[in-house]
């Protein structure tokens, strides 16, 4: 699979100021030196408890945040210092699909103009033809043509999320973050947009970083599956492999939560001691030892690097 994205220890520290000078005294470590490459097609879906750093990494991937430091790369070429106009070629070609579809949707806008606006933006056609592609992508992703004259206050939470998606696939691009697309929509439309999601890339060819903390959905959706704990991957894995061989304690403990579909099957579901520690001051050596089942001695003081523990299976654990 050819590589269409990659990113080399990339970071995202949000400064926290105090006092009246309004001076830096610390930093959130959202995004703290991640390594990923993601092939063309290819859906990874990235899971972890909220907080853990995932929205913030899909958006800092395609420069809604501007990186603290690291590499971007798409398509070979480094876009992690273009300025906004050096960025707009490419901005259409990496888009976002939020998890609000009642927050993302401008409610004075009509639905033609939301789905238009990327088309206006990036001047791609005549006034015809743009009419044209928005109808067409309309058609697409599975609503009428008399919704593009309506306000999105009109439609039902899955109505909006499609309509959310028309904007986003309006512009035809290549690689999209889905920001826990469907946790906002009921059970009932959930498979409907999945569905809506696979269709689309099998037409597009799109490759998708799907963000979840529905580890069912992204099993059912991703080739592969990174788990983040603050601020960093911690296990990366082919989809399959990580549900039947979970390798990192954390990953285990959010795997036996997940409820088995198959009654004849028991599973003995761990629980999470505590919350997820603070990215301001995240404990040493490897994060998630004050939490960890398992923990040794030398986990409080030497942190475990990402390394391949065979066939592509990375993992950060000094046990594995
Ligand atoms: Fe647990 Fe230690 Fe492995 Fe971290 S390195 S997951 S604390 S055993």
């Amino acid at each position: 699979m050819k590589e269409l994205l990659r990113i080399n220890g990339l970071k995202k520290y949000f400064p926290i100021t105090s006092g009246i000078l309004s001076r830096v005294s610390n930093y959130v470590k959202a995004v703290d030196g991640i390594d990923l490459a993601i092939g063309r097609g290819e859906t990874v879906g990235l899971v972890g408890e909220s907080g853990c750093g995932k929205t913030t990494l899909g958006k800092t991937i395609i420069k809604l945040h501007e990186p603290t430091g690291g590499e971007i790369i798409f398509e070979e070429r480094d876009i992690t210092n273009l300025s906004t106009s050096g960025m707009r070629p490419v901005r259409k070609r990496m888009q976002i699909v939020f998890q609000d579809p009642y927050g993302s949707l401008n409610p004075r806008m009509k639905v033609e103009d939301i789905v238009s606006e990327g088309l206006v933006i990036h001047g791609v056609s005549s006034n015809a033809e743009r009419r044209e592609a928005v109808r067409e992508t309309m058609r697409t992703v599975g609503l009428r043509e008399d919704a593009l004259a309506r306000y999105p206050h009109e439609f039902s939470g899955g109505q909006r999320q499609r309509i959310a998606i028309a904007r986003a696939i309006a512009l035809r691009p290549d690689f999209i973050v889905c920001d826990e697309p469907i946790s906002a929509l009921d059970v009932s439309v959930q498979a409907q947009i999945i569905n809506l999601f696979i269709e689309l890339q099998e037409r597009f060819g799109l490759t998708y970083l799907f963000i979840s903390h529905d580890l069912r959905v992204v099993k059912h959706i991703s080739d592969r599956v990174a788990v983040m704990y603050l601020g960093k991957i911690i296990e990366l894995a082919a989809s399959r492999e990580l549900y039947e061989n979970p390798l990192h304690p954390y990953t285990k403990i959010l795997i036996s939560s997940v409820p088995v579909a198959d009654p004849t099957r028991k599973r003995e579901a761990a629980v999470l001691k505590g919350d997820v520690p603070s990215p301001i001051d995240p404990p040493g050596g490897c994060a998630f030892h004050p939490r960890c089942p398992i923990a040794v001695e030398k986990c409080s003081r030497e942190e475990p690097a990402l390394r391949d523990a065979g066939g592509g299976h990375m993992v950060a654990c000094h046990l594995v």
